[in-house]
């Protein structure tokens, strides 16, 4: 069972790419906690057996990355709201019976790095740019957060017409040509696309529609300054980048495997900034 040595890891395929083992170990090592955290390469043909052997092979829990995350839904035993409403699961925890429940903390850990940027957003609109799972995570967490108006624009205009369909709420779709039209009179803009990333363009948005005051956030955050809020300081708005969001999901996972709620300091961004 899972008692004892707190043994938790990331699963994906590939998974080099991430930067959990990098954010557990920092904390493992900060508060002096006895156990461990590995990155598993799962290909997705062996993600189920993965998941069923958790378990037995004394694993607290699992964080999930890319490919599994949609997958992981149809093998947990319980499934919590966040959840299902991104579907998709970025934790899996392993009961003390050994039952597989599936969370999601990609919206809190969105939420939460807006927060502690001083961001507020209830009332008035938000643009999301993008309609992929990273978008999903963060259009959840403005519905919570009380956001009025979420206006979607994405290049595949049918797959924001299918987010629109499974959240509900005020979420009027923006064609990719007339993208610029979603900033009129927004309150927040928020890259949740890939572009911008290290090896992908820029994204091509002109910020001249959006108010002065309105926040821009990256869901980014390689390289933590991107092409979009480099030009978003010039013209004067308030900026958050992407590391706040990967810092933050990963808190809810930390306390669950480990049985702590860490923090997220300037010296654990740091750190993070330097990995290979
Ligand atoms: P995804 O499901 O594959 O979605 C990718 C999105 O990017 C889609 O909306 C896609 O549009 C759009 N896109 C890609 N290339 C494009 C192009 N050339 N022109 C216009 N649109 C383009 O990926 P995801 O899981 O949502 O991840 C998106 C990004 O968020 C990644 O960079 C990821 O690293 C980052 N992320 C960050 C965090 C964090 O904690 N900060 C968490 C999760 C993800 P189409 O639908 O038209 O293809």
């Amino acid at each position: 069972m899972n008692a004892g040595y707190p043994k938790a890891a990331v699963l994906g395929w590939p998974v080099k790419h991430s930067l959990s083992p990098r954010l557990h170990g920092y904390w493992l090592h900060r508060y002096g906690i006895g156990g461990s955290y590995e990155s598993l390469a799962v290909e997705p043909a062996e993600l189920e057996k993965t998941l069923r052997h958790l378990p037995q092979a004394g694993f607290r829990g699992v964080n999930l990355t890319i490919p599994h995350k949609e997958k992981a839904l149809a093998f947990m035993q319980a499934v919590d709201t966040p959840a299902q409403r991104i579907g998709a699961v970025n934790m899996v925890v392993v009961g003390e019976d050994g039952r597989l429940e599936g969370r999601n903390t990609d919206a809190y850990g969105f939420s939460q790095s807006l927060q502690e940027a001083g961001v507020s957003v209830r009332g008035g609109a938000a643009a999301v740019i993008g309609a992929g799972g990273a978008a999903r995570a963060a259009i959840v967490a403005l519905q919570d957060m009380g956001v009025s108006e979420i206006r979607l624009v994405n290049r595949t205009r049918e797959r924001a017409e299918e987010l629109k369909a499974a959240l509900g709420g005020s979420l009027p779709v923006f064609d990719w040509a007339a993208r610029e039209d979603a900033l009129k009179d927004a309150g927040l803009l928020v890259n949740a696309t890939s572009l911008g990333m290290q090896g992908q363009p820029p994204l091509d948005l002109a910020l001249d529609n959006l108010p002065q005051t309105a926040p821009v956030t990256d869901i980014v955050y390689r390289p933590l300054e991107t092409d979009l809020l480099r030009r978003a300081k010039q013209h004067g708005h308030p900026t958050v980048d992407g590391l706040g969001m990967l810092l933050h999901q990963a808190r809810p996972a930390f306390a669950a495997f480990f049985g702590r709620d860490p923090d997220v300091t300037g010296d654990l961004r740091r750190h993070l900034l330097e990995a290979p």
